[in-house]
């Protein structure tokens, strides 16, 4: 039997295995990064609200509130060599009632103990001066100046493609089914055949516990826990300055209102305890909650039109922090129950993860000419590959728009199924490029980007619309 053989597999392409992949691929290692579906970053970490986190909430001294510090702090030091997009556009979280206004001190109070001091307590009148769109009745509130949005899609992505530039392995579309300990190395038994590692990272979000139970372990149980949101139209940007932030409850952050980096508005997520793990649907009841909510919250908001709306998974367990436990005598890493911060934390995790690895007896080489992978922007409030004379001199195809929304370029479409990690449908494309997801939702431009694809790049019309694989949905 002909196994893929491995220093370290990384069970899972959310943004945690692609950030733990990013990292180790720095390090002369053998390395695979290894997920069921097509393309990285496609389940949850594709679904969020799409905040930098400084953990300023994080209940002190668990490893969330830790690793989300560190994460938020490393994402801002490789924004700017990956082409991360952040807008530090602040929070201002709410008091609407007297219970809410008397817990506001004890709020700055945590903020502190996690590192974040510079929290402001508002009036009534800086609150209203800060968000005039505001309904009437607030008490006060707390601005967070470090709050930040960033792009969900272009995260993983980034950590993904500079770990494939720098000789890590993906395996696309390999399912583990199981995992077997031969000697000292894991067999894993794949939907693509054998791969063997010596050591094996769980990050496999909403299935880490069957993971997890492969490995011999039985210690947590992950309860997806869904959260919807409705988009709203780019014309609703100008309502907000600042990510409208609840007092956030024990089980959820709550309703926020955000801008988007791409120039739309968020409302969401719910927060609904569900059966299925992949059920992502949005629901008559989730989003007419999150309707009377926002109308509650910012009336002028609920004037505007919606683009679209959608939901994603949190990987709740019975256990509020992350599921990270070391088991050196396993060979065994396990990174679950990442459930509403993962994003933030992502690099924190990969951090943590590397300085444990000397435990493993694995041995940190610098690689010698690693390269980290500029990602092309796009997000709205910088500069755009269409709209730089210089690139279109360079590249006309840059100046022929195809998504006249998002103004995406024929070149950008093109650039998107190609290169170290390529889409391999039309939902790849949109994470890429934002191509089909303005207002018009792909309905002028989806048949003509099937055609560039499927003309140009070889691509078949079956699998751009995910119906070669049913788990990838277009
Ligand atoms: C509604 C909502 C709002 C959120 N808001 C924010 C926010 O504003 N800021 C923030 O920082 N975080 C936020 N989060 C949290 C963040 O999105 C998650 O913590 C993060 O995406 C988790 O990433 P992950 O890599 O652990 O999991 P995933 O993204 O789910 O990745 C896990 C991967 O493992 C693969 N996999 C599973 N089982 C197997 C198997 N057997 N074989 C092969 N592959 C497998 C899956 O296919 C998947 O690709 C939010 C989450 C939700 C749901």
């Amino acid at each position: 039997m002909n196994a893929k053989q491995y220093d370290i597999v990384v069970v899972g392409a959310g943004v945690v295995g692609c950030a733990i992949a990013f990292e180790l691929s720095r390090f002369n290692l053998r390395v695979a990064l290894l997920d069921s579906r097509s393309d990285v970053g496609s389940v949850t970490s594709k679904a969020n609200s799409a905040i930098l986190h400084t953990g300023f909430d994080a209940t002190s001294d668990t490893i969330e509130s830790a690793l989300v510090r560190k994460g938020y702090q490393r994402f801002h030091h490789w924004s700017s060599i990956l082409g991360l997009p952040i807008e530090k556009v602040g929070g201002l979280l709410i008091a609407w009632d007297e219970e809410q206004l008397v817990s506001l001190p004890g709020i700055v109070e945590k903020a502190k103990k996690n590192g974040v001091t510079d929290l402001t307590v508002e009036s009534p009148e800086s609150v209203y001066a800060l968000e005039p769109q505001l309904s009437p009745g607030a008490l006060g509130g707390i601005r967070i100046p470090g709050e930040s949005i960033t792009c969900t899609f272009t995260a993983p992505l980034a950590f993904a493609t500079t770990a494939v530039r720098n000789g890590v392995e993906w395996l696309k579309g390999t399912h583990v089914h199981r995992v077997h300990k031969m000697d000292t190395r894991h067999q894993l038994q794949t939907s693509r055949g054998i791969v063997d590692c010596r050591i094996l990272i769980n990050a496999a979000g909403l299935f880490s516990d069957e993971i997890d139970r492969m490995l011999g372990f039985d210690r947590f149980t992950v309860s997806p826990r869904k959260g919807e949101f409705v988009v709203f139209d780019k014309r609703a940007r100008s309502l907000l300055s600042h990510i409208i932030l609840p007092v956030p409850t024990k089980k959820t952050k709550g309703v926020l209102i955000a801008p988007t980096v791409y120039g739309n508005v968020l409302l969401g997520p719910t927060a609904d305890n569900i059966q299925d793990k992949s059920d992502s649907s949005t629901t008559v009841e989730g989003l007419s909650n999150l309707m009377s909510k926002g109308t509650r919250l910012m009336p002028a908001l609920l004037k505007m039109p919606i683009t679209t709306t959608y939901a994603g998974l949190r990987a709740a367990t019975e256990n509020s922090d992350y599921q990270l436990f070391f088991e050196p005598q396993a060979s065994y890493i396990c990174v679950g129950g990442v459930r509403s911060t993962g994003m933030s934390s992502s690099l924190g995790i990969a951090e943590a993860v590397r300085e444990r690895l000397p435990d493993f007896g694995i041995t940190l080489e610098p690689k010698p000419g690693w390269i980290a992978h500029r990602m092309s922007n796009i997000a709205e409030s910088f500069e755009r590959p269409s709209q730089s004379s210089e690139r279109i001199g360079l590249h006309p195809e840059y100046g022929r728009i195809v998504c006249h929304c998002e103004q995406v370029s024929l070149r950008e479409i093109k650039q998107a199924c190609s290169g170290p990690l390529p889409a391999t449908n039309l939902d790849g494309i949109r994470r890429r490029t934002r191509a089909m997801l303005g207002r018009c939702q792909g309905f002028y431009c989806m048949a003509n980007i099937v055609d560039i694809c499927s003309n140009n790049l070889e691509m078949s019309a079956e699998s751009l619309l995910g119906m070669a694989d049913p788990k990838e949905k277009a």
